[in-house]
């Protein structure tokens, strides 16, 4: 669709289809029901909605990626006007969003475009690393991980196996416990599946805090590291 440049204060932005801007659109369409004046637009840059929460699977190899994004036109009624565009900033005075798609005015917006992962300024950890932010990010992992497992099953000597076959999770968190066990649980039927030994692959968990799942009840703490510490091979701390 293209983008309009009227701004009216019937106008509603909200920009982000992640989880915070789908709910607000779905929320608003339901209140505005008997508004009908009031225009409802959406932009994202994809149109669909990643469901973030499942990432883990993707990366772990149980769970294709376009399993996890969800066609926006399935969810969104006729009135949501949807935009599919690339936010490029912001012009404040004159209320509106700068587009791949051309200037969209707001009367009213709605900013809810997620976050980036953090790598804390460690040195070449951008560079070195992949990160699970998105359903790409998570096919990617996942083929880094098959990759890695080719080699080992083509490499000769024990010691170079292990190492290739080797996967290190950064961060204790919901999402590194929740990848830690995906990969635990898989890697050794895949490994046989390359005519490596289960025992081959390992999974490392590295995490900086005391503990892994920082915030969360000490007895949920204490339960999955100890499942966690059964299947991964160490929990290390820096
Ligand atoms: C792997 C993983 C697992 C998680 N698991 C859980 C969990 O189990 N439980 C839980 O409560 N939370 C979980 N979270 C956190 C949760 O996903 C976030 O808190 C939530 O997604 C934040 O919602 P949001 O709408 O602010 O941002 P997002 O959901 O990230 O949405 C942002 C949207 O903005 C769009 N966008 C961004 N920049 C632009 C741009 N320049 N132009 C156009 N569009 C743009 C993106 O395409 C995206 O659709 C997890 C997060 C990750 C990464």
């Amino acid at each position: 669709m293209n983008a309009s440049t009227a701004g009216g204060s019937g106008q509603i932005v909200v920009a982000g289809a992640g989880y915070a801007g789908l709910h607000v659109a779905l929320r608003l369409t339901a209140k505005l029901r008997n508004h009908p004046a009031v225009e409802l637009t959406l932009v994202d840059r994809h149109d669909y909605h990643q469901v973030l929460t499942e990432l883990p699977r993707v990366a772990g190899g149980t769970r294709a990626a376009d399993a996890v994004r969800i066609p926006l036109q399935d969810l969104l009624a006729e009135r949501v006007r949807f935009v599919q565009t690339e936010i490029t900033g912001f012009d404040l005075a004159g209320r509106r969003l700068l587009t791949g798609a051309g200037p969209i005015g707001w009367g009213r917006l709605v900013l809810a475009l997620g976050s980036r992962p953090n790598d804390f300024a460690i040195p070449g950890l951008a560079q070195r690393t992949l990160s699970v932010y998105s359903a790409g990010d998570a096919e990617r992992v996942w083929a880094a991980v098959s990759k890695a497992l080719t080699a080992a099953a083509a490499a000769t000597g024990v010691e170079r196996q292990r190492r290739l076959a080797t996967v290190v999770v950064g961060g204790g968190g919901a999402t590194g416990v929740e990848l830690a066990g995906e990969l635990a649980e898989i890697l050794p039927k895949v490994a046989s599946g390359h005519g490596l030994a289960p025992g081959r692959p390992a999974v490392q968990l590295v995490e900086a805090g005391p503990a892994i799942l920082a915030g969360s009840s000490p007895q949920l703490i204490d339960k999955a590291a100890r499942i966690l510490t059964c299947a991964v091979r160490s929990v290390q701390r820096l």
